[in-house]
């Protein structure tokens, strides 16, 4: 599969091979078209596989550039990991004219409400800043419909999922969730497990 059989816009496209991208990688080939279909996914790859690319040209060919409201939400363990992808998006959804914004701890407070009130595409943020965006009503989430949880599997293991249940409650209810992890440990029955619990309200 190429990136010109995706069915990808023409804008993205171009951002896609400005970057220097030629083809998918495998899990680029795999779960590009799941997610864009608007299935939820679990997508497993370790590290440095393209993942994180994955992401971003999918939230970019879901969201409609026509509206200014934030359409998609990825939450990561770490604020360089979030601070990453949020550039990602920035860079091949360049041509398509893609507001991104990184909603990270430790950044000013001001800068998001600026950027956030100005209006956003994407964000990609850390859950407590998220949370905290969420909870002051400058984020705004009824546009929302795609959430991606990136390294699920860390952000579990560094205890964030009471902060992302928290934001996960105030997306609006018909939402797509994709889900990305590096440990194959995960990929089994607690895949399911997951989805399940964030989906259907966090069981502990
Ligand atoms: P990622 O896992 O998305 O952070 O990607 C790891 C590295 O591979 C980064 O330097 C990406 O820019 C690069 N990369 C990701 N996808 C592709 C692709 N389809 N073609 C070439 N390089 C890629």
């Amino acid at each position: 599969l190429s990136f010109d059989q995706m069915g990808l816009k023409d804008d993205l496209l171009r951002g896609i091979y400005n970057y220097g991208f030629e083809k998918p990688s495998a899990i680029q080939q795999r779960a590009v078209m799941p997610i864009i279909n608007g299935r939820d996914v679990i997508a497993q790859a370790q590290s440095g596989t393209g993942k994180t690319s994955m992401i971003a040209l999918t939230v970019c060919q879901v969201v409609d550039t026509a509206s200014r409201e934030v359409q998609a939400l990825i939450l990561s363990p770490t604020r360089e990991l979030a601070s990453q992808t949020e550039k990602v998006i920035r860079t091949i959804g360049d041509f398509m004219n893609i507001q991104a914004h990184a909603c990270i701890g430790g950044k000013s407070v001001g800068e998001d409400i600026r950027k956030l009130e100005n209006g956003v595409h994407v964000v990609s943020g850390t859950p407590g800043r998220v949370c905290d965006m969420i909870k002051r009503r400058t984020l705004r989430t009824r546009a929302i419909k795609l959430l991606i949880l990136d390294e699920s599997d860390e952000m579990l293991s560094r205890g964030f999922k009471d902060q992302i249940y928290d934001v996960y409650r105030h997306l609006p209810p018909e939402l797509q969730v994709s889900f990305g992890f590096d440990t194959p440990f995960w990929v089994g029955w607690s895949r399911v497990l997951l989805l399940l619990m964030v989906k259907s309200g966090w069981v502990e």
